[in-house]
């Protein structure tokens, strides 16, 4: 870091924050982006921005008991971080993972921030969730626990308050759980987002991450001159945010020849139907299952081998960083002209500045995947009209934001003198839209 009260700010934040290495990673991508607006603006200084909107407003940690199987206690933790409301109620998801712990947790509400800012909806950030891994536990365990997590957090959020969803392992079962715990407490059923849609959830959530990263991604490409039209495309994982963006990116006119699992991966040539792959991968069966549905897609192991195809559009869509500095380099060699990112983090920072520096047309995931917390805001807006709205109407305003949040973002970086630099323009715009309103 060269700006001086940006690296003052820095030294704050982690000495307030000492150890929390995941929090502190993410606090300093964003920071080092926000130089040049330090740089242009000094008076902004006096204002402390960095060290307030690093600081949660609010953390709350609590005990999770439950009753296993054979009638054991259990003891896990639960957390939500309630990090900014400058905007609107605190918005972000619940995570039910082993490595949850508090610096996972703050670094992703810290991130909710900017990209809840970037929808241009009125909603806050913030993260929750529990060391409960839900891998291994019976159907009628999650229920258990779902209903004792719910009882310790409903105190603490509301729909105009905060308005959890589901992340890792809190899927629409788990969310159908939660809510109907909470109802017992409180009847506001806006509280919850990702709910099934017999209970007050919204058609279209479902496919929003997926399609919202290819009507973000489509921008891009047209305003480069170039679309999803007869390009070949790879998309790692196969679970709902890859599901969609298959979906999508075929209706664009893409072919999309390889995806992958935890386990392996598949190339079809033909271009792969996500119809066939949503069968093949019902109760999480192996994408070698794929198969059987084609005569012309091939099954290999080793997922990240995938990125050695040749295509010319790549969408990260599994898990955190899936594509180092060697993939990168593979991609750039491969002729790969466009990455955007569908899972949160798939791409290592030094793997980033390799694409950029080689001009591969770069979507960070702040901007390309905030389709499904946009959708998110949309559900908590039929909830409060009572009303239902069609698959068509939310997809129409989920095309106009993604589109929105393109032009934004890019029109940020243009100003900071950087016009391809996406990642710097989303924390920028994100950083402009929340500090205006933080008094
Ligand atoms: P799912 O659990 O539905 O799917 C994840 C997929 O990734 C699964 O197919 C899984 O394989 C695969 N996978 C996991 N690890 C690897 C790996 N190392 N290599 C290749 N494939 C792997 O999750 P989602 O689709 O909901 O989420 C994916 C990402 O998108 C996460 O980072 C999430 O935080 C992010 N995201 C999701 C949103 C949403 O609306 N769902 C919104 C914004 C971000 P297997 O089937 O074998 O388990």
């Amino acid at each position: 870091m060269k700006n001086k009260y940006v690296k003052q700010a820095y030294a704050e934040v982690s000495n307030r924050n000492k150890g929390e290495t995941q929090f502190l990673n993410a606090v300093k991508e964003v920071f080092e982006s926000l130089e040049p607006v330090y740089d242009a603006h000094p008076e902004l200084a006096k204002k402390k921005y960095l060290e307030r909107i690093a600081e949660p407003q609010r953390v709350i940690e609590f005990k999770v008991e439950w009753k296993d199987d054979n009638g054991d206690i259990q003891v896990n933790r639960g957390y939500r971080v309630q990090q900014n409301n400058a905007i609107g109620p605190f918005k972000g998801g619940l995570r039910f993972n082993q490595s949850v712990n508090l610096s996972i947790l703050k670094s992703l509400a810290f991130e909710q921030t900017f990209k809840n800012a970037l929808t241009g909806c009125p909603m806050g950030g913030g993260k929750g969730g529990s060391d409960f891994d839900p891998h291994g536990k019976s159907p009628a365990e999650i229920e258990r626990f779902c209903h004792a997590f719910m009882k310790q957090l409903y105190p603490y959020i509301g729909s105009k308050k905060d308005v959890p969803a589901g992340d890792l392992g809190v899927g629409g079962t788990e969310i159908g759980y939660l809510i109907d715990e909470y109802l017992k407490h409180r009847k506001d059923i806006g509280t919850l987002t990702g709910k099934p849609l017999d209970k007050g959830g919204l058609k279209g959530r479902t496919e929003a991450t997926g399609y919202g990263l290819c009507y973000f991604t489509e921008e891009m490409l047209n305003d480069h001159g170039k679309s999803f039209k007869g390009a070949k495309v790879l998309i790692s994982g196969s679970g709902n945010v890859s599901t969609y963006a298959c979906a999508k990116a075929t209706e664009l006119g893409a072919t999309v020849i390889g995806m992958s699992d935890r386990n392996g991966y598949i190339v079809d040539e033909a271009g792969i139907d996500y119809k066939k792959l949503i069968k093949a991968k019902e109760g999480r069966a192996s994408i070698e299952n794929y198969l059987k549905y084609s005569d012309t897609a091939k099954y290999a192991e080793n997922p990240t081998d995938l990125f050695k195809v040749k295509a010319d559009i790549v969408l990260p869509c599994a898990t955190q960083n899936e594509i180092d500095l060697d993939t990168a380099k593979t991609l750039v060699t491969n002729g790969v002209y466009a990455v955007a990112e569908g899972a949160n983090l798939p791409t290592k920072l030094d793997a980033i500045a390799y694409l950029q520096e080689n001009k591969v047309l770069f979507g960070p995931a702040k901007a390309s995947n905030a389709g499904g917390v946009g959708c998110s805001y949309f559900e908590m807006c039929q909830n409060a009209e009572d009303s239902k709205w069609t698959f068509n109407k939310t997809d129409k305003k989920l095309h106009e934001m993604m589109v929105g949040i393109y032009h934004n973002v890019k029109d940020a970086a243009e100003r900071y003198g950087d016009k391809e630099n996406l990642v710097m323009g989303a924390n920028i715009f994100g950083f402009e839209t929340v500090t205006k309103k933080m008094k």
